[in-house]
């Protein structure tokens, strides 16, 4: 078991805790959905209430090491303050940790908060060097991990820092490993698993430990046509991974062994062209026209994968199951998004798209949990030990 922001007294301390302020930002550096804001209030309220001086650090984007303003924390640090109705100190220094960064910790009082410019100005960060987890650990005397979405690199802020003071984790990260955790360690049965999105390559370790665990498998997406090649059909113009066409095969072996209902979609939306408005046509899988390419589920598969979650108990769900970002295509990912949130199973929706589909479409408050990070959620089902939460101290 590992240390919890609760395992410790904040009483006079100065505490560093690693967020996901990597939001979405546009060409003017308005932030275009603070979730990932909100989603650390809970921490970060609990400690300044506990006391503690809170210095917080994350990344945003990949500046790769260098100070680039268009990457700064200034508007987070801004939204930050709104939202805790208090003011952040935004220690605004392109080494992101320097003397006077040093000296402005030492000045702060309990219960103030301040913010350290982007971790990645820093070409350190990304290779985990020793120096600059020093350097950050320096300012306090606790490490919090509340950064899921990074918990899968091991970066000198999220993995480094724990080697010089001890750690914890916050709430938002103990809340992503025992949700997903326990439905991948002692699910409620039938457990269906959909997952879509572009490549069947980015899916492959998923795919693998998922057929150990759970009773059904769907696949939709651009990833689907790689199995239909396996399974010997005419795909057209869709995405193929021609070299991952015997893997398919394998795992479609693989899940009849392991008596894993392994469901591939059974009708297609098909378009001549990649774009939204172009001749556009609904075929049965095994009937695609060889000159066009297919860019969603067709009706009788939406009833079919439906019809699946309706019955499910758990339900993991990790990529769009078609090109959801042009509205022709849309209808299958937006119809998985309402099936699980008419389900009355524990909802699991892995970060990235199929988040943004399920927010997008207002059924956030409807699904058990959506996960902050795609790239660690996906981790976890892969069954890997996430490098960010193995390096806290344990309990
Ligand atoms: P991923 O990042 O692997 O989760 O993939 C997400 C992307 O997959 C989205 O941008 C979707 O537009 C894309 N996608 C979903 N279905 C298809 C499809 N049938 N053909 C091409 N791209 C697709």
């Amino acid at each position: 078991m590992k240390k919890t922001v609760k395992d410790y007294n904040y009483d006079g301390k100065t505490v560093i805790v690693r967020c996901d302020f990597n939001v979405p930002m546009d060409e003017n550096q308005n932030i275009t959905d603070d979730i990932r804001i909100k989603s650390s209030l809970q921490t970060i309220n609990y400690l300044l209430d506990e006391g503690a001086r809170v210095v917080l650090m994350s990344h945003l984007g990949r500046p790769k090491g260098e100070a680039k303003p268009e990457f700064s924390l200034a508007p987070v640090a801004k939204r930050l303050s709104e939202l805790l109705n208090k003011p952040v100190k935004f220690l605004d220094d392109d080494m992101v940790v320097s003397e006077d960064v040093k000296s402005e910790v030492k000045d702060m009082k309990a219960g103030e908060v301040a913010l350290l410019q982007n971790t990645r100005y820093r070409k350190e960060e990304e290779k985990n060097e020793e120096n600059f987890a020093k350097d950050l650990s320096s300012l306090a005397d606790i490490y919090i991990n509340d950064a899921f979405g990074t918990s899968h690199r091991a970066h000198a802020s999220n993995v480094g820092v724990s080697s010089f003071i001890p750690s914890g984790l916050g709430f938002l990260v103990e809340k992503e490993v025992e949700i997903i955790g326990k439905a991948l360690e002692n699910p409620k049965r039938p457990f269906v698993a959909i997952l879509g999105g572009a490549k069947v390559s980015d899916k492959i370790g998923v795919i693998e430990n998922l057929l150990n665990i759970v009773d059904t498998i769907i696949i939709g997406g651009g990833m689907a046509y790689t199995f239909f090649k396996a399974k010997g059909y005419e795909i057209g113009t869709s995405l193929l991974e021609e070299d991952k066409v015997d893997l398919a095969k394998t795992l479609i072996e693989k899940a009849k062994d392991k008596n894993v209902d392994f469901l591939l979609p059974q009708d297609i939306v098909v378009a001549k062209e990649f774009k939204n408005d172009t001749e556009i046509q609904t075929v049965d899988a095994d009937k695609m026209p060889s000159d066009m390419m297919g860019l969603d589920i067709g009706p009788k598969t939406i009833d079919l994968f439906s019809e699946k979650i309706k019955i499910a108990e758990t339900v993991i769900w990790n990529g769009p199951v078609g090109v959801f970002e042009m509205e022709n295509f849309a209808k299958g990912t937006n119809s998985i998004a309402k099936a699980l949130a008419d389900s009355k199973a524990i909802t699991i929706v892995g970060g990235g798209d199929s988040a943004s589909a399920v927010e997008k479409a207002g059924f956030a408050d409807a699904i058990t949990h959506i996960s902050t990070g795609g790239g660690a959620s996906l981790e976890l089902m892969e069954g890997k030990i996430l490098p960010g939460i193995a390096a806290v101290t344990e309990k």
